[in-house]
């Protein structure tokens, strides 16, 4: 490899807001056969939105999302903004809450207004032991739509089923296209749940899914996506990233993601733009065929 065909591959990449860290990791880019991109604030926009609330008999709405918004405004996930935006919305007064507590990778909990609350994935309801029975059906039907189902648990009981919804970035389809079109293959990895991650990765054309994957298990998932063989670049913007970024053949952090994800990574996409991924593999191809 001349330094020089590097520093003007490098250099190129940087005017499409690519930036290499390491001269080597153009070198490694160019070899990446399947394309691992992480799923929240990544292939969508990472600023979900509630869009649908179903209590069970016995409860009402208002009385519910207040309790469960006064936990999600201790909570730094963006599941939790999108319930705190709609409680703000309807200017619900926020009762007083005691032990809060977060489990990364399956909910939140607290003791609000004298009730133990819980909300999340059904895996912290599993947790719990809590008949989730009747929402199966209604989960079942959110998820296909592509929303990420949340379950509300109060003093015991199943209290309601609220769906979160995360647009798609409007560049991602092209992104993608481009990637299979360089002869890639481009798998997903997700903490969210299963039904909803393949629903969102069918509507992309997107080859592999690894879904419910607790905050440590994305280094597993990248190590399986390794076992079929090939090389594996991650693109990820979270802090949950930064150990798959790490494990990944080649790290790609989002610019605009958290810190933690940036230090972990081989190259830095200026923007959210996941075409730039496309163009950075072509480019690195480019330069490594100049070398040879
Ligand atoms: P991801 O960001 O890929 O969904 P996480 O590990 O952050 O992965 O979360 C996994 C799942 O845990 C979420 O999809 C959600 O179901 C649940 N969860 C995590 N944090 C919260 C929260 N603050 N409120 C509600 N649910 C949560
Ligand atoms: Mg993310």
């Amino acid at each position: 490899a001349t330094p020089t065909s590097i520093m003007v591959g490098t250099g190129r990449a940087a005017e499409l807001g690519v930036l290499f860290r390491k001269g080597e990791a153009l070198q490694s880019l160019s070899g990446a056969t399947t394309i691992a991109l992480d799923k929240t604030g990544t292939l969508t926009r990472g600023r979900p939105e509630l869009t649908d609330f179903i209590v069970s008999q016995g409860f009402a709405e208002p009385e519910v999302l207040a309790l469960v918004a006064a936990i999600e405004a201790k909570s730094e996930h963006p599941i939790a903004a999108a319930i705190v935006a709609a409680a703000e919305e309807r200017r619900l007064a926020l009762p007083a809450l005691e032990r809060f507590e977060a489990v990364p990778g399956f909910g939140v909990t607290a003791k609000v207004a004298g009730h133990a609350v819980a909300v999340g994935a059904d895996r912290l309801m599993a947790r719990q032991e809590l008949d989730l029975s009747a929402f199966t059906q209604a989960a079942e039907r959110l998820a296909r739509e592509g929303k990420s189902p949340l379950y509300v648990a109060i003093d015991g009981k199943a209290a309601a089923l609220l769906a979160v919804s995360d647009p798609i970035k409007e560049t991602t389809p092209a992104a993608i296209a481009a990637l299979h079109a360089l002869g890639l293959k481009v798998a997903m990895i997700t903490g969210d749940n299963r039904k909803t991650a393949e629903a969102v990765a069918a509507r992309l054309k997107i080859d592999r899914v690894v879904a419910e994957v607790l905050p440590e298990g994305k280094i597993e998932a990248v190590k399986s996506l390794r076992e079929n063989g090939g090389r594996i670049a991650f693109v990820g913007d979270g802090i949950n990233d930064a150990p798959a970024l790490a494990e990944a053949d080649i790290g790609l952090a989002i610019g605009t993601g958290t810190d933690v994800a940036i230090e972990s990574a081989d190259v830095v996409l200026m923007s959210g733009d996941l075409r730039a991924v496309a163009d950075a593999i072509g480019l690195s191809k480019a330069t490594l065929r100049n070398i040879k």
